[in-house]
């Protein structure tokens, strides 16, 4: 077995020792669990195409659309920033109204990505000059 041990003693161990800064440690005596994150858990790489709903039989109306690049991120295995995620290109998401031309600023990073999807459509609505009035949309 080539790399270290766990430096702590006794006890049960589960994975493999990684070097920490304060030496070698299993899974169960990492200094901190770190959860880790995928950026890719709830976002489509593709084009995301929202709002096909269509309460009028005439030409397709679609209302706005969101735009989300995930990036690319990749999970550092060794070193003292073992089980970080490192993105090598900063995922990106913008929203565009097309009902009335609004478009957001560029949101980068997983977590402000997900904040923003999560309020971005009901926010706009509310200050969308051309919000349709009449239907509710499900969320
Ligand atoms: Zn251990
Ligand atoms: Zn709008």
């Amino acid at each position: 077995m080539t790399g270290g041990l766990c430096d702590v003693p006794g006890g049960s161990h589960d994975g493999q020792p990684r070097p920490y800064p304060c030496g070698w440690r299993c899974t169960t005596h990492a200094p901190q669990a770190r959860p880790t994150t995928t950026p890719t858990t709830t976002i489509s790489p593709a084009v995301a195409a929202a709002a096909q709903r269509q309460t009028h039989s005439g030409p397709r109306q679609v209302t706005s659309a969101l735009f989300v690049d995930c990036g690319d991120g990749r999970e550092t295995k060794h070193g003292d920033r073992a089980g970080q995620i490192r993105y090598t290109g900063q995922p990106r998401a913008r929203y565009e109204c097309l009902a009335c031309g609004w478009q957001s600023e560029t949101i980068t990073g997983p977590t402000a990505i997900r904040r923003f999807l999560d309020h971005i459509r009901a926010a706009h609505k509310a200050a969308c000059p051309a919000a349709p009035s009449e239907g509710a949309q499900a969320a």
